[in-house]
């Protein structure tokens, strides 16, 4: 397996791979990995000969009271999680690789990023876009995998590989669980004994509300209202709850029999934000 620090590395380990005739598969990741990350992995070992995983904190995804600072970080413990799925290159940049101190130039993105995480996280979609999009024009993967349980990231990232035409297919890998339902995530280390026991409260919310509206509910927002209330005396607080499109990731007041949706949510359990949701299609 090859570590590579620098774009010129990363851009030569992936041609000699192609030399081979191997396709490449890339999975993006902020490091910190667990079996999450390593599910997308082996979804593209499936897809591919080579697969490429970087593993870059974004600090252009952060806003200016989130978690860059703390974010975990463990590059050992990930570069071995990767040895072990058979990932051929590694690609973990430094700052100064990627973003250089002037930039003139930004992607801005129209209403997919108005409501859901967007709604609370402004400048957030933004600053993925910007790393995923640098970051495909590096590697220039033939495929990409990322998990559902950032739906709307996957969402815009696919508007922006079709408006801006990447080559590169998407694949969305589904969401890795603990036990109790728990949606895995590289933050879930922030919670304590309490919080922890609290956090699996989003996911059966959320399932209640998609087996309501399987059973024939359409309009959804007081069975929603109960469920927030019922988590609100769980500790955990309410950031959003509800039915989006499938398409334009709007909230919607009337659910349609065979319509796409996601149910989704994100609540803090302490000053820890989790998401997670479930789709209907
Ligand atoms: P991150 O390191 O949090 O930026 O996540 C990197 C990739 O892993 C993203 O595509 C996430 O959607 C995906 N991911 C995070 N948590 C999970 C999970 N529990 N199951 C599957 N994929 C996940």
């Amino acid at each position: 397996m090859e570590i590579c620090r620098t774009i010129n590395d990363v851009r030569q380990a992936v041609a000699a791979k192609r030399q081979k005739g191997n396709r490449i598969s890339f999975v993006p990741t902020m490091g910190a990995l667990h079996e999450g990350h390593l599910s997308l992995m082996r979804l593209a070992l499936k897809d591919a000969e080579t697969v490429v995983v970087s593993i870059y904190v974004n600090p252009t995804q952060f806003g200016p009271n989130e978690d860059f600072d703390t974010y975990p970080r463990d590059l050992e413990s990930d570069i071995e999680k990767c040895k072990n799925e058979g990932v051929e290159i590694i690609f973990a940049p430094s700052h100064d690789e990627i973003y250089t101190d002037e930039t003139y130039l930004s992607i801005g993105i129209h209403s997919l990023n108005s409501s859901m995480c967007g709604a609370s996280r402004p400048g957030f979609f933004e600053g993925v876009l910007l790393i995923v999009n640098k970051l495909f024009n590096i590697v220039k993967p033939d495929s990409a995998v990322f998990g559902q349980k950032d739906i709307q990231q996957f969402q815009i990232i696919n508007r922006m590989v079709q408006e801006f035409n990447h080559d590169i297919k998407m694949i969305m890998g589904p969401i890795e669980r603990a036990n109790d339902g728990l949606a895995l995530s590289s933050r879930n280390q922030y919670l304590n004994e309490k919080e922890r026991q609290a956090a699996p409260g989003l996911y059966r919310t959320l399932r209640y509300i998609k087996e309501q509206i399987l059973d024939g509910v359409s309009t959804p927002s007081l069975l929603i209202k109960h469920q927030e209330s019922e988590l609100e005396a769980k500790g955990l607080k309410i950031d959003y709850i509800n039915v989006f499109s499938m398409q334009t990731l709007q909230p919607e007041k009337h659910v349609e029999k065979g319509g796409k949706y996601i149910v989704a949510g994100a609540v803090y359990a302490g000053n820890t934000r989790l998401i997670d949701n479930l789709l209907i299609e």
